[in-house]
């Protein structure tokens, strides 16, 4: 049951517990230290007392009025009993005693009950009279006479009312226990319940997130800089994450259903066109080419999409190692120069063996979309330059054409996914090739840059930082 309960109810208890323990050991400390200092106090006053009046006693062989001390007859001679002879000081009652039991002078509140108990030295005993504790302690009384004289002082005092005043304390603590452990539980609900409200506004926004699945929403963060505040800012950190990864995702899947829209509707409506009646074998074959050609787009456009995919997602399936960055260049470029549909001439000025920590596979691509682009977009009869350049701190690849160049407002847009600047729409093409780039080039701690102007072309620069 403790494992399920609210956190509220399980601190509830641990802290009601915890004040409960305190305050009742607080107390019996307390009560049981008063209580054996009073009694010794009390013990040493009775014994004190009892000690002095034996002073106060002697034996004396005549009356000396004038004295005003009380004289009684004792055998031939007197005792003489002082004028300051306690008998009762603060509740403390002394008696002169024969050793028989005969009360011969002073106060004996319990004088039938004590009757009984016989005279001793260095004892004191307890007695239970009505409810109240009585302290009796007896002391011997030494006379200098001839014969001897066999007398006590016996003085007896009550559990004070200091120790009742004690014992009724315990008694009402012991009434008010319960309604400090109902207090004790009160405050702890309080406290606790102060200290879990941001979290269960936390609670709350997660599940209006969830019922309304409204991914704007943020947990309240305001003010906070306890472990609550670091929650709730590592929370909507994650939020962020997820707004993000959602946003991008809605939009890859609303962009790709765009792009996948214009080949489909175009191969529906020339089979459509075409199906509508008899057509001639040229009619025909019109047709199945512009259905091959639109097929051919949507399958690079797939190919291209799953390509952008899997490097976005699974970045972690392209291990980074050294290789010879300029064997690869050459490499790349070659191959996509023998593909290149129009006349381009292409140069490269690729310096031998520089090393470069990265992904064969990622690279090539790379070279391969800006040698691609370089050509499609290049003019008629043209030229397209590769270059490889080493300093100190970073490698540089350069691909340069004189083509159509890019106009400076779209310059920026180019890099963003299916994006197609106006004057290259008729060209074949998806929009994915440079987003794949840039991501390339993140994936190597690279910076793309791009120089254009219209009409005279484009260069792209991507700078690899050289590592340490
Ligand atoms: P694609 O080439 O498949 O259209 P890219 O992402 O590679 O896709 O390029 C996006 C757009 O950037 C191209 O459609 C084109 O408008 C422009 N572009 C890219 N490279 C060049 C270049 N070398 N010269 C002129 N325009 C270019």
């Amino acid at each position: 049951m403790f494992k399920r309960g609210s956190i509220r109810l399980k601190l509830t208890i641990c802290f009601s517990l915890a004040l409960i323990a305190v305050t009742a050991i607080t107390f019996l400390t307390i009560r049981l230290a008063s209580g054996v200092v009073l009694r010794a106090t009390i013990r040493d006053y009775l014994v004190g007392t009892v000690e002095a009046n034996t002073h106060k006693i002697r034996y004396v062989s005549q009356v000396d009025d004038p004295s005003g001390n009380l004289y009684l007859p004792w055998g031939e001679n007197y005792l003489e009993v002082d004028l300051d002879f306690m008998d009762v000081v603060n509740d403390v009652h002394t008696a002169l005693y024969t050793a028989d039991g005969k009360l011969l002078y002073g106060k004996n509140p319990l004088a039938r009950r004590t009757q009984t108990i016989p005279f001793s030295t260095s004892r004191i005993w307890q007695i239970e009279e009505d409810g109240v504790t009585y302290q009796l302690y007896d002391c011997p009384l030494l006379l200098h006479a001839q014969e001897p004289v066999n007398l006590w002082i016996r003085g007896i005092v009550p559990a004070t009312q200091s120790v009742q005043q004690l014992q009724s304390i315990t008694r009402l603590s012991l009434l008010i226990l319960p309604v400090l452990i109902l207090l004790a539980a009160l405050s702890a609900y309080l406290v606790a319940d102060r200290l879990l409200s941001p979290i269960r506004r936390m609670e709350q926004t997660v599940g209006q997130i969830t019922r309304g699945d409204d991914l704007h929403r943020r947990v309240d963060e305001s003010g906070r800089g306890d472990e609550v505040g670091r929650l709730a800012r590592a929370f909507n950190h994650m939020l962020d994450r997820l707004e993000r990864s959602f946003e991008a995702e809605r939009q890859f899947t609303s962009d790709v259903s765009h792009e996948l829209r214009t080949p489909t509707a175009v191969i529906l409506a020339q089979s459509e066109y075409t199906l509508e009646r008899q057509r001639t074998p040229a009619e025909y074959t019109e047709a199945m080419e512009v259905i091959h050609r639109q097929s051919q787009r949507m399958s690079q456009l797939i190919g291209d999409m799953l390509d952008y995919t899997r490097m976005d997602q699974q970045s972690q399936r392209y291990p980074l190692e050294t290789l010879d960055f300029s064997r690869l260049v050459a490499e790349a470029t070659q191959q996509q120069a023998q593909l290149a549909e129009s006349r381009i001439t292409l140069t490269t000025d690729i310096p031998p063996a520089i090393p470069l920590i990265g992904n064969q596979l990622l690279l090539s691509r790379l070279v391969q979309n800006l040698v691609e682009n370089a050509c499609r977009y290049g003019k008629p009869d043209g030229h397209v330059q590769v270059a490889l350049t080493e300093t100190a701190s970073a490698i540089t690849l350069t691909v340069a054409d004189d083509g159509i160049g890019i106009p400076p407002e779209e310059q920026e847009r180019i890099f963003d996914r299916f994006y197609r600047a106006d004057a290259s729409r008729s060209l074949p093409g998806t929009g994915l090739g440079l987003s794949m780039v840039q991501k390339i080039a993140q994936i190597h701690g690279a910076i793309v840059h791009l120089d254009s102007v219209v009409g005279r072309g484009s260069t792209f620069t991507i700078s690899f930082p050289k590592k340490i």
